[in-house]
Order: structure tokens, then C-alpha cells, then sequence
């Protein structure tokens, strides 16, 4: 094992502990896998997160082999489908966040009620049909509910996120729980306005370049004199 492989396997590690502590999962329903040249690594079956070590991380081919002393998670065959299909994605997250896994049971779609739903490269998180879990054909369900989008809901299952690191995906997978929360919240609250195709569009242009806001800012050459104005004068009091 190169140095670079034990850093992902420790990195993987961290990361479902960090699903579990921010209530994106429940024990260890939750599963991720990362790609490698010529396959991937993809978290074990029935081990507890507090008890796994970068070892009982399981190394697998896209001849459905693995390699070592451990058995890979029973989602393996989503994990190896998704990574196939999809070479835009490195890493595919499975959980069953709350909120996401409440749409999933109801066979609910995620509309493009709040702007963020762009973060998934579309204006729909998708639900796909129900298949048991650990088969073949449940990947057959979730191969076209994730089409052109990193992020779909299992029926009556839970979540997949797909992203092209670790933590870009960890941190999708919070925006489409914060988004299934906020659309179930929304539906409580009565009817939401949707945004439109056109609005989204603008949405999605916008991430394209978000965090780089071409020609938006001018570069300073020194930083602004700030005034400061005394309480006595209508100011804020200075600490
Ligand atoms: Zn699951």
C-alpha cells in the first residue's frame, strides 16, 4: 500500500465518522467509495466506524474482484456500477440521512425550490424506483435516477452523492440533506414557489464560475483606510 492509497483509506475513515457525528447517516448503513487507477476502494461490510482501520478497507477491480480479508459492503455492486458508468465521478457516497430517506419512502422527487439544488448540476434530485438492497438491480435504478446529476434518492432507501474528491462530496451530500429538509419544511408550510427553467439556468451558469466571479472584483493595491466612528457619534462601541 503506497503512502498516498493509506492517506485516501484514513481519509475514508474520517469521513464516515464525520457523516455519523453531523446526522447524515444512522450506524453504518452509510458507504463510500473512492476511484483508483484500475479500480476503486470502497468501504467493508459490518464493520462499526469507531472499530475500522485502513486495512479492512476493501480493494476492488471492475472485474468484481476484491483483494485482501475483508468482504466489501453489501452496496458494492451500486458502488462499481456508478464508478463505470460514470468517469466524471472519483467518489460515490451512500447514506440514509433523515430527510433524504423520508422523500425516498414517499417517492419524492427534490423540485428546484431553493437555488442550491444546483450544486447537483441540475434543478431535480431524482427518486429512483425500489430494488432490495446488495442486488443488481438496484443499480439498474439508480443509474438513470442519477443521469446528467451527481445526487439521487433510493426508493424507500436513502441517498447517493457522487463528486471528483472526498470532501466535495461529503459536502453534497449535506446540501441535499439540507435541501430534502428545506423541501419537506416547505411542503408543511403549504405551497413554495418554484424556480423557474430559466432562473435555474442562470443558477447553474453562475456555479460554473462560482468562487471565481470573472470581472466581478478589482484587486486593490493597498487595503481600505477604514473610518472609525466613536459610540458617542453613532457608532459601533469598540470591544
Ligand atoms: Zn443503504
Amino acid at each position: 500500500m503506497t503512502p498516498d492509497e493509506l492517506a485516501i483509506r484514513k481519509e475514508m475513515i474520517a469521513t464516515c465518522h464525520k457523516m455519523n457525528a453531523a446526522g447524515l447517516n444512522v450506524g453504518t448503513a452509510g458507504n463510500l467509495s473512492v476511484r483508483l487507477p484500475g479500480g476503486y476502494l470502497v468501504t467493508p461490510t459490518g464493520v462499526a466506524y469507531e472499530r475500522m482501520t485502513p486495512e479492512q478497507i476493501v480493494a476492488m477491480d471492475f472485474d468484481d474482484r476484491y483483494y485482501g480479508d475483508f468482504y466489501p459492503t453489501s452496496e458494492w455492486r451500486f458502488h462499481s456500477a456508478i464508478l463505470k458508468a460514470r468517469p466524471d465521478a472519483n467518489v460515490v457516497l451512500h447514506s440514509h440521512a433523515l430527510h433524504c430517506t423520508m422523500l425516498a419512502s414517499c417517492r419524492m422527487d427534490i423540485p428546484a425550490l431553493h437555488y442550491g439544488i444546483a450544486a447537483v448540476d441540475g434543478d431535480i434530485i431524482k427518486c429512483s424506483g425500489y430494488a432490495p438492497f446488495g442486488t443488481p438491480e438496484l443499480s439498474v435504478e439508480a443509474l438513470p435516477a442519477l443521469e446528467h446529476r451527481k445526487a439521487c434518492l433510493l426508493g424507500n432507501h436513502g441517498v447517493i452523492v457522487l463528486g471528483p474528491t472526498i470532501p466535495k462530496t461529503f459536502q453534497l451530500l449535506q446540501e441535499v440533506e439540507f435541501l430534502a429538509h428545506h423541501y419537506i419544511g416547505t411542503l408543511m408550510l403549504g405551497k413554495g414557489v418554484m424556480l423557474s427553467h430559466d432562473q435555474m439556468q442562470v443558477v447553474l451558469e453562475r456555479y460554473k464560475t462560482y468562487g471565481k466571479q470573472p470581472g466581478e472584483f478589482q484587486r486593490a493595491e493597498a487595503p481600505p483606510e477604514y473610518q472609525i466612528i466613536p459610540p458617542e457619534r453613532g457608532g459601533d462601541r469598540l470591544p
